[in-house]
């Protein structure tokens, strides 16, 4: 490891400003999923230390929120700068921990990153409103006041940014933030609080706790000193998430599973189309909640679209991510492995065609080999399930009332993708796919600077974008009566 790697390689918790273990030195091992070598334990903390952490936070944010708003944006840009400086070291070892291609990595470090850069400049414009009174002799209007301690529980997809599309906004409205990462990648939330340190969120506005997901979960859920959840991941732990909520009745951030259709429609252009639904599919190793999970292809561009996406599939290299040539790593356990070979192997069994290179020739155990599932049914399991795994499934359709109905057919929407170059076709798709997020020839849809969220049971509120600031603040009303005329 580089000086800046071992630097940001912390295996302890970063709570109140302090690096703290458990009292009873529990910890827990986090494993490279290339080659299943340990990189390091974490804490594995128990209640008391993680009401600490709710306390630590609490007693910060009676700071934070009086501190001036520039003074807010200054500390966030810092920590973006830092970010920036150690992009390579927080790659790395982003890529150790969860397996992505390296390019992937250094591109997520720059996606977190701009999260934090934005939302520090968009703290100054939480602005009110003011309202006409109807009586001379009042004023009327809003301020928007930072809702309080912030629980953050992030997935391993993207392990850095989805806790700076949280923490970030929540910081920049004045909060306070707890994070829990995900077990299987906690290292890079823990880079992030070094930095976080070093750039002087070091008072408790920023703790990053580890240990037991149910044990942390309810530790923030039935605090009521906690006002506000913000989670991503899946349906079901969402689900859960919002009844354990409820007792104190929180305000609830959900961004959580998706079925994205992918619609190639007759006029599109067929060779972008690849390109995209290669790029919509395979990323982040297929482990990505707005990965396309249905292909729709019209019949008339339909074999030649199977042909060529086997050609593109065929020629990614999979490998260990920390190789420079890989595109395709492993995935995050065996697990997800064998989930997706079920899916195929049911797929197939139900007359689904199968493309791919043999499962045989993987790398190793937590590896899957590209794979094309061609002619799927709506009655098979790929159908409404994601597969979160480089497994691609397409059908043909012929009519465009049809492809719109299917693609809709699903308790979720998050993300839906078309092609084509037909104006009317794009308005007609955009209005009637029942998705929060809609691509159309591009399947490039994220930013900071964009709402990003779910339809449905994909979830709850946006993340990004103005709309991820209003997450986590209150709008006061006030009316000021016997002001002078
Ligand atoms: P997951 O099992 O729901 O885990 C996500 C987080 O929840 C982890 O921190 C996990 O902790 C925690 N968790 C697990 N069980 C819990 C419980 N009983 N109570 C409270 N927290 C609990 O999801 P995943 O498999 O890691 O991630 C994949 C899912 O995330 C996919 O469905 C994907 O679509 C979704 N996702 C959605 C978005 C989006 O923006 N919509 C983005 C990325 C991923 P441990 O790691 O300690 O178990």
């Amino acid at each position: 490891m580089t000086d800046s790697q071992t630097e940001l390689f912390r295996e302890h918790a970063y709570v109140g400003g302090r690096w703290i273990d458990a009292a009873d030195q529990a910890r827990r091992a986090v494993d490279n999923p290339a080659n299943g070598e340990t990189i390091g334990h974490i804490p594995d903390l128990e209640p008391n230390r993680l009401q600490g952490a709710i306390d630590a936070a609490d007693a910060a944010f009676t700071r934070w929120r009086e501190t001036p708003v520039t003074t807010r944006a200054d500390k966030l840009l810092a920590w973006y700068d830092g970010m920036q400086q150690n992009r390579e070291a927080l790659a790395q070892l982003m890529t150790r921990e969860q397996g992505k291609p390296i390019a992937e990595a250094r591109g997520e470090v720059d996606y977190a990153a701009s999260f934090i850069r934005w939302f520090a400049e968009e703290g100054r414009r939480s602005n009110g409103v003011n309202i006409p009174a109807e009586n001379a002799d009042m004023a009327l209007g809003t301020v928007e006041e930072p809702v309080g301690v912030v629980g953050v529980i992030t997935p391993w997809n993207f392990p850095l940014a989805m806790i700076t599309r949280k923490a970030a906004a929540a910081l920049a409205a004045g909060c306070s933030v707890v994070v829990k990462p995900a077990s299987e990648t906690p290292f890079s939330a823990l880079a992030l609080a070094a930095l976080a340190e070093q750039a002087g969120l070091d008072d408790g506005q920023f703790n990053v706790v580890t240990g037991d997901a149910e044990r942390v979960s309810k530790a923030l859920c039935d605090d009521p000193r906690v006002r506000a959840l913000s989670f991503t991941g899946s349906t079901p732990i969402g689900r859960q998430l919002l009844r354990d909520g409820a007792a104190t009745v929180k305000r609830m951030s959900m961004e959580l599973g998706g079925n994205a259709p992918f619609i190639v429609c007759e006029d599109a252009d067929l060779d972008s189309a690849v390109d995209s639904a290669i790029a919509a599919k395979f990323q982040t190793s297929g482990q990505d909640c707005v990965a396309a999970n249905r292909l729709f292809v019209h019949r008339d561009l339909y074999d030649a679209f199977v042909d060529r996406f086997v050609e593109r599939m065929n020629a990614m290299t999979v490998g260990n991510g920390a190789d420079e040539a890989s595109e395709i790593g492993p995935l995050i356990h065996e697990r997800a492995v064998e989930k997706a070979q079920a899916l195929a192997d049911e797929a197939e069994s139900q007359g689904a065609r199968v493309f791919g290179r043999a499962q045989a020739k993987a790398p190793g155990p937590r590896y899957f080999m590209p794979t094309l599932l061609a002619d799927i049914t709506p009655d098979m399991r790929i159908f409404s399930e994601e597969a979160f795994a480089p497994l691609a499934a397409v059908c043909a359709f012929d009519d465009d009332d049809d492809v719109i109905a299917q693609a809709n057919d699903t308790e979720y929407g998050l993300a839906a993708y078309v092609h084509t170059h037909s104006d009317a076709r794009i308005r007609k798709f955009m209005r009637a796919l029942d998705y929060g997020m809609v691509g159309v020839n591009t399947m490039d849809i994220t930013g900071p600077h964009v709402p990003f969220g779910g339809m449905k049971q994909s979830g709850l509120g946006r993340e990004g974008a103005h709309a991820g600031m209003q997450e986590y603040l209150e709008t006061k009303y006030y009316c000021l009566g016997g002001v002078p005329v």
